[in-house]
């Protein structure tokens, strides 16, 4: 089938459209109702369906595909790899959830998954699925305060931590953090279930609270624990926003709803088909990571391929070694970590051969041309860019190769997924705009199936975080977007990421897109800082590529006249300043609203999801050397 029939039934036919999807899983009980809206911007698909994500991802595959790898956990820092078979991650789950239910875990109770990405965490968070509890998994790389604050939303009976995890080599431990945030917790869970890597000898224990997984492992191998079957709009688990604009939101997601979404993206986005290998390169405790490296490609009978490590240990072409070795198919990564690997020889991209692999996915945050064309030619695969939102669980604008591959744009992630009703709107008069005039990306409830259902005991902040910015109930996506007479779609950035220059709006993507275009620049953030003549000026904070040998001012210049050859020269940057890291979040977005408070020596906020705080000194030395250009 076309795309263009696919996505018009979704939006004229939807409960006809999504009943027929419905049939890629199994359900206990079929639904009565496929979708009931009758309280808006709530929604409940499939309603009085009940099923089981383990079941469908796991047991579902034992008649088939017992011994098909399930999952490989590989680690460049351990030098430790795993591979389980379907018939292994069986054993491996129903153990774990025996060891769960000893510990009186129950259907409805909150876990936190506190691991980094080993084959445990996908364990824990089945077991979980397996008898309704709901898991929270908690990024690894978050320290003590961000843990803290997550168990005092969710207030977990338990808690499943490690001892450490592993970073460019060097041990990370875990405990000490899982012990200030326990303190500095409100709701502590009794027990911590510690997963011990042998990493840490040092490592001190609670008596009676710090519990050992390898030893109730032993004690409750062989044991199998049924499934809990659940109501289709029962909550399966929560996961928090990156937080990159705030304090992050506990996204709430159902069952039924969210393995349908799983199963139809996996096969007719992801182009994954039972038995293929899939590799994700996200962590586990983001979005990518619980619906492509954990639910999406095991509800879809597929190999999920797990990665612990950095993209350049031991050499920069590790991700396409492994493509080669096991066979990838469709491979799914960010351009955040496509950009540090850009900064290295483009000879890794041609090292391996990757006659496997159809597919290179992207997303999470915009995908600049110049990086999307240096990987497309090195390594002659389509590079699809997608967008999407902790919120949304699955992408909403794609192309979909498993369906029938539209021509990919570069600068565009596509077109709309199948379900999502999107306007771009005004965002001051709410009404739509025509095609090639910059509005706010909203979609129309109801939200398709694997879309959060509310935000974790909080329905109020569900509704003011999210529908009631305008008028209309229509859920914001906080994106600015424009669309082509095609209706491909691009996205221009946050709705706070604007800068009103001399009283024209631009967005801080189309200026970085610019000054992306210079073949030094490995990566540029642009904010907006205040200028008493014209309100606000554009500021470049760039990192270089790694052999880019060139005078700084030289360089400088020629990114301010990147941006003059393609914006104008409104948009030219009043002060550039060439940096060796720029400031992200753990999950490797931008934190432009950090940049903007340093420049104008503002209190830089919550810098709790910051990935390495020596990037804001270095912005700050910068900022006293003064600017390059
Ligand atoms: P918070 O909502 O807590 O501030 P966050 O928005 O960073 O955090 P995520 O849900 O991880 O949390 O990120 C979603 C956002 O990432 C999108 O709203 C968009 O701004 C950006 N994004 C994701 N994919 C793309 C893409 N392909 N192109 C452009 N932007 C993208
Ligand atoms: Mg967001």
């Amino acid at each position: 089938m076309e795309y263009e029939d696919f996505y018009r039934r979704s939006i004229d036919e939807p409960e006809l459209f999504w009943l027929e999807q419905a049939q890629r899983i199994h359900w206990k009980t079929p639904p009565r109702v496929i979708l009931d809206q009758s309280t808006p911007p709530f929604r409940r698909w499939f309603v009085g369906g009940t099923t089981n994500l383990c079941y469908n991802a796991v047991d579902r595959h034992l008649a088939e595909r017992a011994e098909q790898l399930a999952l490989v956990a590989f680690s460049t820092e351990t030098g430790v790899t795993r591979e389980v078979s379907y018939r292994e991650l069986y054993g491996e789950v129903n153990t774990f959830a025996a060891v769960l239910v000893s510990l009186g875990v129950g259907k409805g109770d909150r876990v936190v998954i506190y691991l980094p990405n080993i084959a445990e965490a996908v364990f824990a968070m089945l077991a979980c699925a397996r008898i309704g509890a709901i898991h929270s998994v908690v990024f690894g790389g978050f320290a003590a305060h961000n843990l803290a604050l997550r168990i005092d939303d969710a207030k977990p009976v338990l808690l499943i931590a490690t001892d450490a995890g592993m970073r460019g080599g060097k041990v990370l431990p875990y405990k000490p953090l899982v012990d200030a945030a326990l303190s500095e917790s409100s709701y502590p869970p009794r027990h911590v279930l510690m997963v011990d890597r042998g990493l840490d000898a040092s490592m001190a224990r609670s008596e009676g609270r710090d519990l050992d997984y390898a030893e109730l492992r032993a004690r409750h191998a062989g044991i199998e624990v049924p499934v809990t079957w659940l109501e289709s709009n029962e909550p399966s688990y929560l996961l928090y926003t990156s937080g990159t604009t705030g304090k992050p939101k506990g996204i709430q997601r159902d069952v039924g709803g969210y393995a349908v979404a799983m199963a139809m993206s996996t096969r007719m986005i992801f182009d994954i088909a039972p038995g293929q290998v899939m590799f994700s390169t996200s962590d586990v405790g983001w979005a990518v990571g619980h619906s492509y490296n954990v639910y999406g490609p095991l509800i879809g009978g597929a190999t999920s391929l797990l990665y612990e490590g950095l993209p350049t240990r031991p050499d920069p072409g590790i991700w396409w070694q492994l493509c080669q070795r096991y066979g990838v198919h469709t491979m799914f990564s960010s351009p955040t970590a496509m950009r540090v690997l850009k900064k290295q020889d483009t000879s890794w991209l041609s090292a391996s051969d990757l006659s496997s692999l159809k597919w290179l996915f992207l997303a999470g945050e915009p995908l600049d041309e110049p990086t999307a064309h240096w990987l497309t030619d090195g390594l002659g695969v389509p590079v699809i860019d997608n967008y999407w939102q902790t919120e949304t669980g699955w992408p909403a604008i794609t192309l979909m190769p498993g369906l029938d591959l539209k021509p990919l744009k570069f600068g565009s992630p596509g077109l709309p997924s199948p379900g999502y009703r999107m306007k771009i709107i005004d965002e001051h008069s709410g009404i739509e705009q025509p095609s090639h005039q910059k509005g706010v990306l909203v979609f129309e409830p109801p939200l398709p199936p694997g879309c959060l259902t509310t935000v974790w005991r909080d329905d109020a902040r569900y509704v003011s975080s999210y529908f009631s910015h305008f008028n209309e109930l229509l859920y914001s996506s906080l994106d600015w977007a424009i669309r082509d007479d095609d209706g491909y779609i691009t996205i221009l950035g946050r709705t706070d990421d604007v800068i009103n220059v001399a009283g024209h709006r631009l967005g801080t993507r189309e200026i970085e897109e610019s000054i992306a275009t210079h073949n030094a620049v490995a990566e540029a953030a642009v904010v907006g800082v205040y200028d008493a003549l014209k309100g606000q000026v554009p500021v470049v904070f760039a990192t270089l590529k790694q052999d880019a040998a060139e005078d700084h001012r030289v360089v400088a210049q020629a990114m301010q006249q990147c941006v003059i050859d393609r914006l104008g020269a409104i948009a030219k940057p009043a002060q550039v300043y060439i940096v060796n890291a720029l400031p992200k979040t753990r999950s490797g977005k931008l934190l432009r609203r950090s940049l903007q408070a340093l420049i104008q020596q503002a209190d830089p906020g919550d810098l709790s999801t910051l990935d390495d705080p020596g990037a804001l000194d270095e912005v700050r030395r910068a900022l006293e050397r003064g600017p390059d250009q």
